[in-house]
């Protein structure tokens, strides 16, 4: 189930592009494409979003052609602007532009009014006064027929008669919904005569208290695109059964030959991920993450400030490329892509989460030497730092150890190991707290012939450790964040049980780590490798006197060591 699709699997071009540019050939649409991304302003944009984002607007800008911006807002109850400005900022981050095409289905609920009107004129839809699960039960079976409404037949004046007044609020909402008149005999449940408009007494976010009647979605969506002149309406597999029906309403509203062409994909499931928004909007009611943009949610505002960057997002939908199966793919693989990026962009920089402390004996009290540090052997247009080395520095706590296995290369009594970028410390005893056994200070000596990039420095040892001058240190605040569930398919389970699902190990908060002083003026979303750990991406909370920092990914993939 894990990794759908390798990269050397991926044809050279999609399937998808292979019909735009076949209609292309075949001079279809007058040689015009354009697209669309539909969002409904009910929750934030998440990594399967940026999939459709990237092929939508992806292929409107390789074929010279549009995308516009739709919010598909047909539903007053479940939407607020909260959502549409998070959605536009979240679209311009990931690097694309609709320019001045920001649509709104509601824009056209005057069209699709009229429109559903002319259905009823022609004896195409109907009011249907019964209960929702009276229709529901009707409708059959896909190997039974439904049954038809005793409404099904009502005359087209009484039909008018109710749908304005139902516009007009005289009824209770759920008390009667309009109908198109299919067919209630299809194997397509679809087309066994949907409801097309039902009763809502909210306000809507944009056009208020206008309406009391909305479409639903399916009565929307077609029609939205046709409205705005769409080539290639692109939306995921689960569409597929609403084809007919989208096509059934263009084929009674059209009056030429251009119609949109729907072409369904792949939607994309990640391993440890939950994408259902409505899931989603539980774990930030129920409080068991801290907001939409916490780092371990796969909204794009939660991978911002994790430390993704847009390069790193497209260039994972690029990787896992579009086809016509549902699977999920390997979260190890967006973390790769993140890894990949980062680590020519990102700076390296030594911190020091489990702080300890050594004292290196022989070095001059008071004497500071700047030792020069490369920022990035991948990128040597990054240039070089001065780091401060002196007498006390901090080590992780896991680089030393008392009694050390065989092929510890780090530190331990009489021991050497390289400081990197300074000198080759020797270890001569520690300080141990008699009580609970934790080591509190490690006492060494330094060679001063082996000073990094000096003469005499091909003296060889073989552990290198990063470290922080005490003296200089700053001190930070870092938040570990891990994958927000341990199981590989929490959207598989049952309804309830993804909670039971969520990982305990999440987060973990460390206080009184210490980073070198270049670090103080880092500013939120600041990227660095902390050499050794892994990439930290300054977080918004980040203050010049109280730093934090949160992990993007570590330097290597645990979790793939700990599932083998
Ligand atoms: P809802 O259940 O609220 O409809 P949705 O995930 O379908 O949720 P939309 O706002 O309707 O959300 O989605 C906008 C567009 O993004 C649609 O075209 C949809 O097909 C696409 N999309 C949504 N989720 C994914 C996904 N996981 N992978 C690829 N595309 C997606
Ligand atoms: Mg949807």
């Amino acid at each position: 189930m894990a990794e759908e699709k390798k990269e050397e699997q991926k044809p050279s071009i999609s399937f998808i592009e292979q019909f735009i540019s076949d209609d292309l050939k075949e001079g279809k649409n007058d040689g015009r494409i354009h697209t669309r991304f539909p969002p409904e302003p009910n929750g934030y944009l998440h990594i399967g979003h940026a999939k459709a984002i990237c092929l939508d607007f992806g292929m409107a800008q390789k074929y010279g052609g549009k995308c516009n911006l739709r919010f598909d807002d047909t539903n007053p109850i479940k939407e607020d602007v909260e959502y549409v400005d998070s959605i536009k900022e979240d679209i311009h981050w990931l690097g694309f532009d609709w320019e001045e095409r920001e649509y709104y289905a509601s824009d056209y609920f005057g069209k699709l009014f009229d429109f559903a009107v002319d259905l009823i004129k022609r004896g195409l839809a109907y009011v249907d006064d019964q209960p929702a699960d009276i229709i529901s039960s009707q409708k059959g079976t896909p190997s039974q027929p439904g049954m038809e409404s005793p409404f099904r037949s009502r005359p087209v004046k009484e039909n008018l008669n109710l749908f304005f007044r139902m516009n007009e609020g005289e009824f209770e909402e759920g008390s009667r919904v309009l109908r198109a008149k299919v067919d209630m005999i299809s194997p397509n449940m679809h087309m066994r005569d949907p409801i097309i408009y039902r009763i809502i007494k909210t306000p809507h976010h944009r056009t208020e208290n206008k309406w009391m009647v909305y479409p639903m979605y399916d009565f929307a969506h077609g029609q939205s695109d046709y409205f705005e002149g769409i080539t290639h309406s692109l939306c995921t597999l689960e569409f597929e059964v609403h084809r007919p029906l989208y096509d059934w309403f263009i084929d009674q509203l059209k009056t030429g030959d251009y119609r949109p062409r729907q072409i369904e994909f792949n939607r994309l499931n990640l391993t440890y991920t939950m994408m259902s928004k409505r899931k989603l909007l539980e774990l930030v009611q129920e409080g068991k993450v801290n907001g939409w943009d916490d780092p371990r949610m796969p909204t794009l505002c939660g991978l911002r400030r994790r430390g993704y960057t847009p390069e790193s997002i497209r260039r994972f939908v690029d990787l896992i490329g579009y086809t016509k199966v549902e699977a999920i793919n390997d979260v190890s693989l967006l973390e790769h892509a993140i890894r990949e990026d980062l680590n020519m962009r990102a700076p390296r920089v030594f911190g020091v989460l489990n702080p300890l402390k050594v004292i290196i004996r022989n070095y001059p009290e008071g004497q500071i030497e700047e030792v020069e540090l490369i920022n990035n052997p991948e990128d040597e247009s990054q240039g070089k730092r001065m780091v401060p080395f002196s007498r006390e520095v901090y080590i992780e706590q896991d680089d030393f150890m008392e009694n050390p296995p065989n092929k510890f290369f780090r530190l331990a009594p009489g021991m050497e190991v390289r400081l990197k970028g300074a000198y080759i410390i020797k270890c001569e005893g520690f300080k141990k707290n008699e009580k609970t056994g934790a080591i509190e200070e490690v006492y060494c000596t330094y060679d001063p012939d082996t000073r990094s990039g000096g003469k005499t420095s091909e003296k060889k040892v073989k552990g290198t450790l990063h470290w922080v001058s005490a003296e200089h240190a700053v001190d930070a605040e870092v938040r570990l964040y891990d994958r927000l569930f341990n199981h590989e398919d929490p959207a598989g389970q049952k309804e309830d049980d993804y909670r039971k699902l969520l990982n305990p190990g999440s987060l973990k908060v460390l206080t009184g780590c210490k980073v070198e002083p270049s670090l103080a003026e880092a500013k939120p979303l600041d990227k660095f490798q902390f050499q050794r750990l892994g990439y930290f991406c300054v977080d918004y909370d980040s203050k010049h006197d109280k730093l934090i920092f949160n992990r993007t990914v570590g330097l290597k993939d645990t979790w793939a060591k700990v599932n083998k």
